[in-house]
């Protein structure tokens, strides 16, 4: 950490609060002394992830996760701990020194930053573009969209021509790789620039974390394409953001649900009607990455679809992706010849959010669908079997299934016991999905660990005071667990070289797998007075030393 003092690093941590960085991807609940919430890093349907604010550590009981802000926004963000200090840094206004970072750290925050201020430059112009472009206000105007609206999604416009962006970006300094990187400029063959977005009714899509990431573009007349987004860049990735979800958040949080159209255009529509509960996929498939967006806050999705078969593809597509995060999902299906804009701009917020309460899960939806195609005769119901048994076979959840066929038999008339198993099959095991990374040190498995050993280990992260006394008395050569022996060495020699506090302990003297248990020791709720640990100490002592005495193998009390 040769680029930031130490001092600096815990005024960052102090600075930055935990709490409110956790709380903004997830929801916490006070719980004790600690929050709980949902977490984010391992598919749970009920709160495991543990953050206390006194201690500035979080801790997973279920997946064993746990560390300091560092560690959960490089976890959370796929950073390096430089570009998490560094993003921490600048979050709370606390200068660093840049020059003291590894090189290829410093390339990354600056190529990073260097795309987020050209995005933001480009919001900036386009928006300015609108203004002098009557023709394209009187065009949005027409579609029903208020200045409110506009300015809430920061709608703009890309003038007809080829430079008018690129000249713009030159005149703020911003360097022609950079602005090509940022998919804003287009090069050709023979190496010559233009921009990438002309004559377009210009969308900035913001990541979750609200930085510009990339824009999106709509022709006002009938040209080709309809619509155009930004290439994947290092900040635009599409499979990662979902469009007006930094907007959609508070409405989510508070209705726990959320829509998610399939265009920018249909997420306006909705907002503006008041469904503000609403993200829009930017011409992708529902990803795994984008259900962990959503379940942060909300406990269901409602997935809207046009009356087209292509809907019906991507919802049967999404059943293993919500299954694997234990989200729960419906479907609905918007009336022939509808798309959620024409809806609302009918019949308004409320009677979408009418029918929306309609909407069905997954399985009466494909069953419906098959229902109509091929009818209920013998044959029929043969082939509806058929189209539901992969749907039916994703369903992670074994209770959940089982209900599912007793449906299905009802509906069908079919005995259960026939369709189960007509459906039976060995499910290969699920593995359990653990991060971004996959190859994380595994947890310690406290289920398995000597009590009095960690009684007194948690000891030591929630009373480090009493350090001195540990080391006096040699406490940690009485340990008979080799891992539990060396995790109290690491804690201890931690708090030894300075380490005021157990956070400071962990984040500058502790390899991630030990962070994660010495966050998950301290997480627990017991009360600590000095004469206490002391005592415990010598008991611990004692009943070890007269163990050793018995069975001969050492000479200690
Ligand atoms: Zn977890």
């Amino acid at each position: 950490m040769a680029f930031i003092s130490d001092e600096q690093i815990s005024q960052i941590r102090q600075t930055a609060n935990l709490v409110d960085l956790v709380s903004e991807t997830v929801q916490l609940k006070k719980n004790g002394r600690n929050f709980m919430g949902l977490c984010p890093f391992h598919s749970e349907k009920s709160p495991s992830f543990s953050v206390s604010s006194e201690k500035q550590l979080y801790y997973c009981f279920g997946c064993g996760e746990g560390g300091d802000a560092f560690k959960y926004l490089m976890k959370r963000d796929g950073l390096s701990f430089p570009e998490a200090v560094r993003q921490l840094a600048k979050r709370c206004g606390i200068a660093i020194d840049e020059a003291k970072l590894p090189p290829e750290a410093r390339a990354r925050i600056r190529q990073r930053e260097g795309l987020f201020r050209a995005n933001q430059l480009a919001i900036s112009f386009f928006k300015a573009q609108l203004e002098k472009a009557p023709h394209v206000s009187d065009y949005l105007e027409h579609r029903h969209l208020t200045a409110e609206t506009l300015d809430a999604f920061e709608i703009g416009y890309a003038p007809d021509g080829w430079d008018h962006l690129s000249r713009f970006l030159y005149e703020n300094r911003v360097p022609k790789a950079l602005a090509v990187q940022s998919g804003l400029l287009m090069e050709n063959d023979r190496g010559g620039i233009y921009d990438r977005f002309r004559n377009r009714v210009i969308f900035p899509i913001r990541d979750s974390s609200s930085q510009v990431a990339g824009f999106g573009g709509r022709v006002l007349d009938d040209s080709r394409p309809k619509y155009l987004n930004s290439p994947e860049t290092l900040v635009y990735h599409k499979s990662r953001i979902l469009y007006a979800l930094p907007l959609a958040r508070p409405q989510i949080r508070q209705t726990a649900c959320v829509h998610v159209v399939e265009g920018y255009v249909d997420a306006i529509a909705l907002y503006q009607a008041g469904v503000r509960n609403v993200v829009a996929t930017l011409g992708t498939a529902l990803t795994e990455d984008h259900v962990r967006l959503m379940k942060g806050y909300a406990k269901e999705a409602v997935l809207v679809f046009d009356s087209d078969s292509a809907g019906i593809n991507a919802a049967e597509r999404s059943i293993p992706v919500f299954e694997k995060q234990k989200m729960d999902v419906r479907i609905l299906v918007l009336p022939e010849g509808q798309d959620p804009d024409a809806f609302v701009s009918a019949n308004g917020g409320a009677a979408f959010l009418k029918l929306a309460e309609r909407g069905k899960p997954v399985i009466h939806f494909l069953s419906d669908i098959s229902i109509r195609r091929h009818g209920l005769s013998v044959e029929g119901r043969l082939h509806v079997l058929d189209d539901l048994k992969g749907p039916v076979q994703a369903i992670d959840d074994g209770l959940k299934r089982s209900l599912y066929i007793r449906d299905l038999a009802e509906r069908l008339e079919v005995d259960e016991s026939a369709i189960r198993s007509r459906y039976e099959v060995v499910r290969p095991e699920i593995k359990k999905s653990r991060g971004e990374t996959g190859h994380d040190p595994l947890p310690v498995d406290w289920q398995r660990k000597d009590r009095m050993e960690k009684r007194i280990l948690s000891m030591l992260v929630q009373f480090p005071d009493i350090h001195p006394e540990m080391r006096k008395r040699e406490t940690l050569s009485l340990f008979q667990d080799p891992e539990m022996r060396q995790l109290g060495e690491a804690i201890l020699s931690g708090l030894e070289a300075g380490g005021k506090t157990l956070v400071d302990v962990v984040s500058q003297h502790l390899d991630p797998a030990s962070a994660s248990a010495v966050a998950s020791l301290a997480l627990s709720e017991d009360e600590w007075v000095y004469d206490g640990c002391v005592k415990l100490l010598d008991q611990f002592s004692f009943m070890r030393g007269r163990r050793r005495r018995v069975t001969g193998s050492g000479h200690r009390v």
